[in-house]
């Protein structure tokens, strides 16, 4: 079963203490969408400008995206530009040039209106709220955010939050949504916002779902080195919904093995810049380290 993804796509300048990589090929949209794509098939929607590189085309197509709902504008590809400190977890925002992505009104193919899992990456509530109303009774949507829109769009934000399944933020956005130090206690207090499936992501420290079911603690896969940990959120969700649109049937039966399918692929994006790494995976690999982590974690 196919998964739809809309978020953004960009291009990404981003420094570490150790090099300097710019215009990579980047965005929520990217991250998740190729995340996606080794599970199941996937569909992407989002919007480029004239600048944006052939070859980074060629990547979406290498792993089999359908691009009928990517846009391409005359204007400026957006570009985001980051900066990591030596602990990798901190990261600050340099430049955030808007480009094409000011005017866009995501527009779905007739064909992606019938898509069973949805997943609205990162991009502005007020545009994840608009792919919703075109899609026909999805199966299971998604939903990611930042800490920009919890400032900025908050009530936007709020009322998606009661049309989505699965809610995944990270630790510092949980903590500012629901000004709760205790993660387990943030989790129910998100639940009661709408919906069914919270996830609070913890960089290197894995992440924790609350659902009808209980909680499950996700570990993250073991690196001994992060070169770039760009998208690592947005290829966690999107390998998250990729399996379990392959797997289909009941999401509680398999939403923890998607979450550790989710984590493998997030620690492949950390190891190499943009989607250097990532573009490169194979499931042979992706299989050898859910393996590991199963291994890691059975006691
Ligand atoms: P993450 O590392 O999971 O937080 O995701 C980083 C990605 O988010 C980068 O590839 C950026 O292009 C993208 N991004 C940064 N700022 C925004 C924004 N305001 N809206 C949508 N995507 C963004």
């Amino acid at each position: 079963m196919s998964v739809l993804v809309v978020g953004s796509t960009a291009l990404d300048s981003i420094k570490t203490p150790k090099a300097e990589n710019p215009r990579l090929l980047g965005g929520s949209a990217s991250h998740a969408a190729v995340a996606s794509s080794f599970f199941a098939p996937t569909r992407l929607v989002g919007v480029v400008g004239k600048d944006f590189p052939g070859r980074y085309v060629k990547l979406y197509e290498k792993h089999g995206i359908d691009l009928a709902g990517l846009q391409i504008q005359d204007g400026k590809t957006f570009h985001w530009s980051g900066e990591y400190e030596l602990n990798m977890n901190n990261r600050r925002t340099l430049l955030t040039e808007l480009g094409v992505f000011e005017t866009f009104t995501p527009h779905l193919p007739e064909r992606h209106k019938s898509s069973p899992y949805v997943l609205l990456a990162n991009i502005a509530p007020g545009l994840q709220h608009h792919v919703l109303d075109q899609v026909n009774k999805p199966k299971f949507v998604v939903a990611d955010t930042m800490d920009l829109w919890l400032n900025i769009a908050l009530k936007d934000l709020l009322s998606l939050l009661k049309r989505v399944d699965l809610f995944v933020l990270n630790d510092s956005e949980s903590h500012q949504l629901t000004e709760e130090d205790n993660v387990f206690a943030a989790l129910r207090k998100i639940q009661k916002l709408g919906p069914k499936y919270v996830i609070i992501k913890k960089g290197s420290h894995g992440a924790i779902l609350s659902s009808p079911k209980g909680y499950f603690i996700c570990p993250a896969y073991p690196l001994h080195k992060v070169v770039d940990p760009t998208g690592a959120g947005d290829s966690f969700v999107g390998g998250l919904i990729g399996y379990l649109a392959k797997a289909g049937g009941s999401v509680d039966k398999n939403i923890r093995k998607a979450m550790v399918y989710g984590s493998v692929v997030a620690s492949f994006c950390c190891e190499g810049f943009g989607l250097k790494t990532t573009t490169r995976v194979t499931r042979n690999k992706i299989e050898a380290r859910f393996k590991e982590l199963a291994q890691l974690t059975a006691f």
